[in-house]
């Protein structure tokens, strides 16, 4: 874990009379590190739109094939931005399966995920794992940060993933352009977002977290296509998140399931 707080995040203050957009997603997907704040939020959020539970476990299924496949393709190192309260399998278990000697960054900015980090850090002998508290609003001291060079090679490709997000940052195309751009040819960048094209409700859900304090910003596919400017989008493209590579024998959800968009890409 790197010593230093950065971007003056108070790690001790766990701000738990608002609700925070990882506690919220982890009382939904059954953890128990929430508060009142969070489940009154998620009690609006899944009373409006009950699918939101199935789309947020779908999430972490497609974060999983993600993982793996890009641990296939070769890839040995991986920043995961926004990771959300530990939940196992976490990326590194899911990659580290493939390639034990993967080494996984994990970022996010909410102090609850912090106090589990440990959880996170479990790295196989023959890989490495590290956590790092750090506010994206700020992307550019996250790659010069002293804990992820000390594991990261950023001569060598990284897949940088972005999973369920950028929802929450306001310019997503200018962090996503920001995080890339440093990264070697033969790196990946791997995204799963919410979209308002998909499932009806899912612009009440957004309005929902919006009035409790969580602003949340829907794309459309032509959005989405465009945060992979300049990248090679893997087969099958950016897609309804269930039809990302299913598992073989796996009967995908029907597209309106979720409200999320996924894809892949390789940078040339
Ligand atoms: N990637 C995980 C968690 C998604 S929830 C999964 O898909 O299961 C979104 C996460 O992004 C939360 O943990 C939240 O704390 C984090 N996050 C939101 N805004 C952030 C920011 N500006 N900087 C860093 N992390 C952020």
């Amino acid at each position: 874990m790197s010593d230093a707080p950065r971007d003056r995040i108070d790690e001790t203050d766990l701000q738990t009379d608002r609700p925070h957009s990882a506690r919220v997603y982890d009382y939904i997907i059954g953890g128990k590190d929430n508060f009142a704040a969070d489940r009154e939020t998620a009690a609006t959020v899944l009373a409006n739109w009950p699918g939101l539970r199935t789309s947020m476990i779908a999430n972490r299924a497609c974060m999983q094939r993600m993982g793996r496949e890009l641990a296939r393709l070769g890839v040995r190192q991986f920043i995961d931005v926004g990771t959300g309260i530990p939940s196992s399998p976490n990326l590194h278990e899911v990659v580290q399966e493939v390639a034990p000697d993967a080494r996984i960054v994990y970022v996010d900015n909410d102090p609850i995920v912090l106090a589990h980090a440990r959880a996170l850090l479990t790295s196989t002998p023959e890989g490495r794992t590290a956590y790092i508290s750090a506010d994206m609003h700020s992307a550019e001291t996250l790659l010069g940060d002293s804990a992820l060079r000390d594991v990261l090679d950023l001569s060598r490709p990284v897949a940088l993933t972005v999973i369920a997000m950028l929802q929450f940052v306001e310019d997503a195309q200018g962090l996503v352009e920001a995080l890339v751009a440093p990264l070697v040819p033969g790196s990946y960048l791997a995204i799963t977002i919410p979209t308002g094209d998909l499932a009806p409700e899912s612009q009440r859900l957004a309005d929902d977290y919006t009035s409790n304090g969580i602003p949340m910003y829907l794309r459309d596919h032509a959005e989405v296509e465009r945060l992979f400017t300049g990248l090679e989008l893997l087969d099958p493209g950016v897609v309804p998140m269930p039809d990302w590579r299913p598992a073989p024998g796996e009967k995908p959800l029907p597209e309106t399931a979720t409200n999320m968009y996924a894809a892949v890409a390789r940078k040339p």
